[in-house]
């Protein structure tokens, strides 16, 4: 027996379904999953020795590729001094520095130990300031598995009956899927009759702003200023969930890049280098409400870890020096135009098309079987097909020594490591992935 297959039994014996997050089990692409053994700048290893471009990036969080070499050489240094203390410390203190003084909207970050974390940190600070319960979000957008936010909108969206807050996953209580009104994308007109019906119970609205969880579903800056603007008249807080977007789509992620300024952000992924780290930020007045100053209790005995803080500074230091957003922005570009020029070409031959959503260092293909459709902007509008085709082509392209996400719902995230030579290597091995489908 293979040595993978031997730690693929082994762990679905130890670990519940082999895995410690659900899609590492290539469950929707009808496979075993890799077992990674090594990574290194853009390429990831498999225990046999096989190497794939990478395009998954762990989920996003590398962004300069694989143990990229300051900040494994800033971690080793760390290591010698020791890897936690629970106590405060400097590189702490450095990392908060450079974010709040790079980003305008916030005076104060505090840093937990993943997105999930930072998400429902911030609802509970939000819920704090407000002194209200309910939390709007959207249909499409996932942010971690928190139990007030795996909830769907059911069917009572018009006229906001009781079952429009929906769990999700089992083992969520009603009344914490009740607070929560999940609408969809889009539409402004349904958000504001939800903030008049719920009038005064609102804390927040909390959206990925460039939604990349049920593929990448670009939105109208219209409808996100719309938000803010109904926030403001309504007194709930705007929570920009950018766990995805913040450091990717530039420093100051989405909402630096549109100049839409939320009450609160969250980080995480980039923010760690790749160690595990989340935070959440807002300007004073709203994080001072937090213990030890407030009476918003939030804690975490990692929180902060000294490790992880060196691992984000130096991946954030080197991506500030490097000029690595233009490099990401270029590498975007170009990806988008081979894909024009050498993909388009023989989907006219197919009978299917690919609409590739791209911005900046992220991407997605829509797969729909109807020739004429654009990319989706809501979760609903996602063609079911996609899956199907996206699962053969998958296959096919890790032969050809590409490793993209194991679900066709999943971006692919550009790194610095990579170069214009590898968007090529991509394109062609997707040419003749695409090519041998039957
Ligand atoms: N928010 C968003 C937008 C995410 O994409 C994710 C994870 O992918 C999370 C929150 C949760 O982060 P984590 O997996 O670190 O808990």
């Amino acid at each position: 027996m293979k040595k993978a297959e031997k730690i693929w039994n082994d762990s679905q014996k130890y670990i519940p379904g082999g895995v410690n997050s659900p899609v590492r089990a290539y469950k929707s692409v009808g496979r075993k999953p890799l077992i990674i053994k090594q990574g290194k700048g853009c390429y990831i290893f498999d225990q046999e020795g096989r190497s794939y471009l990478d395009f998954v990036n762990s989920w996003g969080p590398l962004i300069l590729g694989h143990s990229p070499k300051p900040v494994v050489k800033a971690i080793r240094k760390q290591l010698k001094k020791g890897t936690s203390f629970g106590a405060a410390t400097e590189v702490e203190m450095q990392l908060a520095k450079l974010i709040v003084k790079n980003i305008d909207f916030i005076d104060q970050i505090r840093f937990v130990s993943s997105g999930t974390e930072a998400v429902m940190s911030a609802l509970r600070l939000a819920r704090g300031f407000t002194g209200r319960e309910k939390i709007i979000k959207f249909s499409g957008c996932y942010h971690g598995h928190v139990d007030s936010l795996l909830v769907n909108a059911g069917s009572g969206l018009l006229t906001f009956s009781e079952d429009i807050s929906e769990a999700s996953s089992k083992g969520i209580p009603k009344g914490t899927a009740q607070d929560t009104l999940s609408l969809p994308l889009g539409d402004l007109a349904i958000v504001e009759r939800a903030l008049e019906q719920y009038k005064d119970q609102v804390a927040a609205i909390i959206i990925e702003p460039l939604p990349a969880n049920s593929g990448l579903l670009k939105q109208d800056t219209s409808f996100l200023q719309g938000l803010r603007d109904l926030c403001d008249q309504h007194k709930s807080l705007l929570i920009f969930d950018e766990v995805i977007s913040g450091f990717r789509l530039g420093f100051s992620g989405f909402a630096g890049k549109y100049g839409i300024a939320p009450d609160i952000v969250t980080y995480g992924k980039i923010i760690g280098g790749g160690l595990p780290v989340g935070a959440f930020a807002s300007r004073k007045e709203i994080m001072q409400e937090l213990a030890p100053i407030g009476g918003v209790y939030q804690a975490g005995t990692l929180s902060g870890n000294p490790l992880a803080m060196r691992s984000g500074l130096m991946t954030l230091e080197t991506l500030l020096k490097n000029n690595g957003y233009k490099k990401l922005s270029n590498l975007g570009q170009k990806l988008k135009k081979e894909f024009n020029k050498k993909i388009a070409l023989i989907l006219e031959k197919k009978n299917f098309i690919i609409n590739l959503v791209q911005e900046d260092s992220i991407f997605w293909m829509s797969f729909s079987n109807d020739k004429n459709s654009e990319a989706p902007s809501q979760a609903e509008q996602i063609a079911a097909e996609g899956a199907v085709i996206y699962q053969k082509l998958f296959k096919n392209l890790l032969k050809y020594g590409v490793h993209l996400a194991p679900s066709s719902y999943e971006v692919g995230f550009l790194s610095t490591a990579m170069t214009n030579q590898e968007i090529e290597f991509f394109i062609s091995s997707l040419k003749k992935a695409i090519n041998s489908l039957e």
